[in-house]
């Protein structure tokens, strides 16, 4: 039998936080035989509201759930975790400025760096959700210097997810069939969707998938708007922002993480850059990664043409500028 996990979830109470906590407790995300701990952080006016969910999670009698703990005291919710998802965060609201949000956020992110760095167990894996995430996680790594850089990450699955879907919707294909996809940079609207090295299963084997679509025009157009639009057309549909497939990207990128990826498919990742591919090195930046024995590396070699390279360093600077900017708002 193994030994429960512990998966902390901050911003619990949340709508993200709402869809995900039964999905870790079901073992969606770190499998059927791993038993888990939930530890659910929210803040003092979400208390009640937290409690609500831990009632239920009771109620829905999760066989693999071994605890739950739900507190808006952030050492008692980051003691001896093993992975902790980071939703918690201040959303923005209308007429906030950038700079606004970004402040609110990075100092939240600031202070729950030292809570992590001190109290979760060691090699504790993050996965930052909550935006402005790559930047997040940066500020999180750079308060917590005794975590590995490599153990910190923010979530660019969801874009890796619906690309997937835009190809398989628009090829009338399995969206399991569809791999490869990359999405490089910021968890913006800056962000760059390639298909360029990405492949479809047939029944005469594996094809690229530009060989199939052969309408260059959509793929370079409207197809990478739509994967950068997609958040904004779903609380556009359904008055609020998309919950249950971040819930689902996210248990995915942590799964992936942990138990690997399937031999000759890459998922998408932010990590903390080393300058691959030319983009800016010290920031959190979106690659094609594979991961092993718990480690993610960042595939090397794709070839990189003309019109990526513009949308690589574009999605690069508007990180760097957002380092600096969450830098100017803790000073
Ligand atoms: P959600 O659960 O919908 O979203 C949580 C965060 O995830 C937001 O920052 C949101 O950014 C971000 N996010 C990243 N990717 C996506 C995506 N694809 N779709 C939607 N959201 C995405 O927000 P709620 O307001 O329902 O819940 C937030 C919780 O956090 C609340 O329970 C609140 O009490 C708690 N909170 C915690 C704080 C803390 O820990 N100190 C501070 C403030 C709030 P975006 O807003 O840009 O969509």
């Amino acid at each position: 039998v193994k030994e429960p996990v512990r998966v902390l979830v901050t911003g619990a109470a949340g709508q993200i936080g709402y869809a995900l906590v039964p999905m870790i407790a079901r073992g969606v995300m770190l499998g059927a035989d791993q038993p888990v701990i939930l530890h659910m952080l929210d803040i003092p006016p979400a208390a009640e509201a937290l409690n609500g969910v831990k009632m239920e999670l009771v109620d829905a009698a999760f066989p693999l759930l071994k605890g739950v703990v739900a507190t808006t005291d952030v050492v008692e919710a980051c003691t001896g975790v093993n992975v902790a998802v980071m939703v918690g965060g201040f959303p923005r609201k209308e007429g906030m400025e950038r700079k606004d949000v970004m402040s609110k956020n990075v100092s939240i992110y600031k202070s729950q760096a030292s809570a992590l760095e001190q109290h979760a167990a060691p090699n504790c894996k993050v996965l930052v959700v909550a935006n402005p995430a790559n930047t997040n996680a940066l500020i999180l790594k750079e308060f917590a210097p005794s975590i590995p850089a490599k153990n910190i990450t923010c979530l660019t699955r969801l874009d890796h997810n619906r690309a997937l879907g835009q190809i398989s919707e628009k090829l009338n294909v399995q969206v399991s069939d569809v791999k490869n996809v990359i999405i490089w940079g910021n968890h913006s609207s800056s962000q760059y969707p390639d298909v360029n090295h990405a492949t479809v299963m047939t029944p005469s084997g594996e094809k690229p998938v530009r060989e199939l679509v052969k309408d260059d025009a959509w793929l370079n157009g409207e197809f990478i708007t739509t994967v950068q639009q997609r958040g904004a057309a779903i609380i556009k549909a359904r008055k609020l922002s998309s919950a249950l497939s971040a819930a689902s990207a996210a248990c995915d990128h942590i799964r992936d993480w942990v138990l690997g990826t399937p031999e000759g498919t890459w998922v998408s990742m932010g990590v903390y850059s080393d300058g691959s591919y030319n983009a800016p090195a010290g920031v959190i930046y979106s690659f094609p990664v594979t991961c092993k024995n718990g480690e993610w590396t960042i595939v090397q070699g794709l070839a990189i043409d003309e019109f990526s390279r513009k949308k690589l360093d574009l999605t690069g600077q508007e990180l760097t500028e957002e380092k600096e900017l969450a830098y100017s708002c803790l000073s």
